[in-house]
């Protein structure tokens, strides 16, 4: 009998018989194929090797192994088990997680827009209408993206609905998903592969064309500087063609075979000499190194544009040496182009880097190249998951920031706290880095639990951007306001235009505006949905929703009293980047959010045009905040600072105070000291004086103050349990339930139950 992890939400480890003639095949770690449930077959993990008959059920056989060697190895097992403990779910769900797509393959039914259909959506419940949208932007979807969907377990009465009205049909698959990708390449055939002395003859025989000639020749010229010769190469080399390899293949002079090629990117720039450390970078090494002898965790608070990454480029050098693996953790891609430049720059071809772009085949190649030992892996949370075989030192970037936790599904896990699990477990050193620790982290240090280094300074001793505060209420009062640009905001632009200086304007919120209203009767376009308004997007020109993707047309009167004149409220980044045109004219203004950066490429190509100064101002949502480092911004803009606070989290402060900082460190980073401009309804707020000041320590007390007495971290650990159903009633008595129940165990250390901001989100 073995154990095995199913990639469900299932409670437990299962067991399975294992027939005698497969008995020697197994081994922890492999996958083996098992049937579950009415008739679904799974790829399962095996976790154990020797269990016994389980006594609640009678265990099916295995059906095939599918696997030759372990895919994953104890300690990979041993921080699934963490996180399944620690965050409450099913090792199904974080093997889900973990693995790459192309190992989790099972028969699955997966469903397919039919091509007869085509929009016609009467008669469509609400939720068949949300599968055929979304087969109208995928191919097929899974059973499981289904339920996802419609958050909802069973399906298959609404899918077998689907399939009556012709809009789906269904796939059935069950194969291997990883292909590897190959090319052809051309080799000497027999008897001149391994007869040098016999080329001769082959010659001979082309001797009658001359490129036919050519093209051997260029073979053994190419065969002296490189391994494996593609097609390709000899086309070039020899400018011929087909015809001509085709020929010399018939006189069996050369063959083609396939050869497996990488798809991850080869790093093909130069490699630069690594620059020298500052004396402060020094100082913070050797605290560093103390840290890391002592086996605590280390917090490097430096300032923005301290110098952090070279730092870290430091430690990673002396663990490549001794041949240490390396985990870089970032938040998310947004950081990954440029930072993963620099890196290259240094470590060349021995940094690979993992993030959700990566499709199905590089991830697994990803995956085989961690397993063989590749030594720095620059990657977003999910890195964590990595066969890492001798891995001695993670560094977590930006470690406060909140895309390194998964909200959902489960795993609800933080990709910081799990490394630290994570170093333990791999007795490896630990970083985590920032300019703006979290309150949690920066406490754990002051308690001396871990290391604390600090670097106070900017590189060069270039100061800290100036900023100023601008008071938006007076200047509406005052009619100065230009759109949403105070005054100041404005001649700080022009100035530092003028000065061929670059400019980044921060707006927490994407599409052109977030409101659609009625002035008459206060009818607003909301999703049908969620409980949100939709947000008016110039460029689709159409009003969608940011919860789930909903979007209509914009209505051309109020639907509810018909009045024709219907007002846009409020901005966001591409309402910015269209109006400040009118009062930059002259300036080049590009945007960088969510619906600009949907491509693989877009992204970096945004960042190298501002890098290489094609574009003077760059408007952007919370992705500009995030660890860039351009040489040449004099200037930076907070839009609508209040709007960072004011929605309903303990650590909407916290995630306020970060990120103004953060995106004031854009500004003069390399030549001269920057501005930021702050615009605000409120310039009296306690965070707003913190900020100017670069006051982290008047707001971490502040801060400390309210999180004990409201009982949150770092004195309290929270839980939030969240319950959702389509039917509010049955909802509300349900919650109501459960609270007293709750209260019962728990007394006081209940909050709530409280409506979320959103009541409503998907209809749920
Ligand atoms: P942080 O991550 O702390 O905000 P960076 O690591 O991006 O700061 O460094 C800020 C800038 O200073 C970068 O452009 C970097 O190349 C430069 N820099 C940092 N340390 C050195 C050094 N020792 N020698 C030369 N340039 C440095
Ligand atoms: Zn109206
Ligand atoms: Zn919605």
């Amino acid at each position: 009998y073995i154990s095995v992890i199913l990639p469900l939400a299932v409670r437990k480890a299962f067991t399975y018989l294992v027939p005698t003639k497969l008995e020697t095949q197994i081994q922890f770690g492999i996958r083996v194929e098992v049937p579950f449930g009415k008739n679904k077959l799974y790829a399962a993990l095996v976790i154990e090797t020797d269990s016994v008959a389980p006594e609640d059920y009678k265990a099916k056989p295995i059906i095939s192994i599918i696997d030759q060697v372990p895919i994953i190895d104890e300690k990979q097992l041993q921080l699934w088990q963490w996180l399944s403990a620690y965050y409450a779910c099913t090792l199904g769900e974080v093997m889900n997680a973990a693995l790459p797509s192309a190992f989790k393959i099972n028969s699955e039914t997966r469903i397919m827009a039919s091509s007869v259909f085509d929009e016609f959506y009467e008669g469509l419940t609400d939720k068949e209408y949300m599968i055929a949208q979304a087969l109208k932007h995928q191919k097929e979807l899974s059973i499981k993206e289904v339920q996802k969907i419609l958050q909802q377990k069973t399906v298959y009465p609404l899918i077998k609905n689907l399939l009556e009205k012709k809009i789906i049909f269904v796939k059935e698959e069950m194969q291997q998903k990883y292909k590897a990708k190959t090319v052809t390449c051309v080799r000497l055939a027999e008897p001149y592969r391994s007869n040098s002395s016999k080329l001769d003859d082959a010659f001979k025989l082309c001797s009658r064309s001359n490129r036919q000639v050519e093209a051997l020749m260029a073979y053994i010229q190419l065969s002296r500087e490189q391994k494996s010769i593609r097609k390709q190469d000899i086309y070039e080399k020899a400018t011929v063609d087909s015809t001509v390899l085709n020929a010399l293949v018939k006189k069996k002079i050369f063959e083609y075979y396939d050869k497996e090629v990488s798809r991850l990117n080869v790093y093909e720039d130069t490699v630069e000499d690594i620059k020298e450390l500052t004396p402060q970078q020094t100082q913070a090494c050797t605290a560093i190194r103390e840290g890391f002898a002592n086996k605590k965790v280390t917090l490097l608070h430096g300032v923005t544009g301290s110098g952090k990454t070279r730092v870290y480029a430091e430690l990673i050098q002396e663990h490549l040496q001794r041949n240490e693996q390396v985990l870089y953790l970032i938040p998310e891609i947004a950081l990954t182009t440029q930072l993963t430049k620099r890196m290259q720059k240094v470590f060349g071809d021995r940094v690979a880097v993992y993030h959700s772009r990566l499709n199905n085949n590089e991830r697994i190649e990803l995956w085989q190249a961690v397993l063989q030992g590749k030594p720095l892996i620059m990657a977003a949370r999910s890195g964590l998951f990595l066969p890492f075989s001798n891995l001695k030192l993670i560094i977590v970037d930006e470690s406060h920031d909140g895309s390194f936790k998964q909200f959902d599904p489960a795993p609800r896990y933080n990709a910081r706290d799990a490394a630290i699990y994570m170093s333990r477990l791999h007795d490896a050193n630990i970083i985590l880095g920032t300019a703006t620790p979290s309150i949690e982290s920066y406490f754990n240090a002051k308690s001396e639990k871990y290391t604390l280094v600090e670097m106070k300074e900017r590189f060069g001793g270039i100061q800290l951007p100036k900023i100023l505060v601008v008071d938006a209420k007076v200047e509406m009062k005052k009619r100065q306001m230009q759109s949403h640009f105070t005054s100041v905001l404005i001649h700080e632009m022009e100035e530092t235009l003028k000065r061929g200086e670059q400019i980044i304007l921060f707006q927490n919120r994407r599409g052109y505006a977030p409101i659609l209203k009625c002035l008459t009767c206060t009818w607003k376009q909301e999703c049908i949905h969620c409980d949100v308004s939709l947000t008016y997007h110039k460029y689709t020109n159409n009003m969608r929703c940011h919860y789930c993707g909903y979007h209509h047309r914009i209505l051309p009167a109020c639907p509810k009293c018909g009045d024709p004149q219907l007002t846009l409220r409020g901005f966001g980044t591409e309402k910015i980047e269209d109006e400040l045109q009118i009062y930059l004219p002259k300036a080049k203004i590009s945007r960088m959010d969510f619906d600009t950066v949907k491509s693989k490429q877009a992204h970096s190509m945004i960042i190298n045009d501002f890098e290489e100064k094609r574009i003077d101002v760059l408007v952007g949502t919370q992705m500009v905040t995030k660890g860039l480092d351009f040489d040449n911004v004099g200037l930076v803009g907070v839009l609508n600072a209040d709007s960072l606070w004011q929605f309903p989290d303990f650590r909407s402060s916290e995630r306020a105070f970060q990120m103004m900082t953060q995106v004031s460190g854009r500004a003069g980073r390399k030549q001269r000291q920057g501005k930021v401009i702050i615009q605000t309804f409120d310039p009296s707020h306690p965070i707003i004086r913190e900020v100017l000041n670069y006051d982290f320590n008047s707001f971490y007390q502040r801060e400390l103050l309210e999180r004990q007495s409201f009982k949150y971290p770092p004195y309290f650990r929270v839980i939030k349990l969240t319950l959702k159903h389509p039917k509010a009633q049955l909802l509300n008595e349900a919650t109501r339930f459960f609270v007293t129940k709750l209260v019962q165990l728990l007394g006081s250390r209940v909050l709530g139950p409280s409506v979320p901001h959103v009541p409503r989100v998907r209809n749920y």
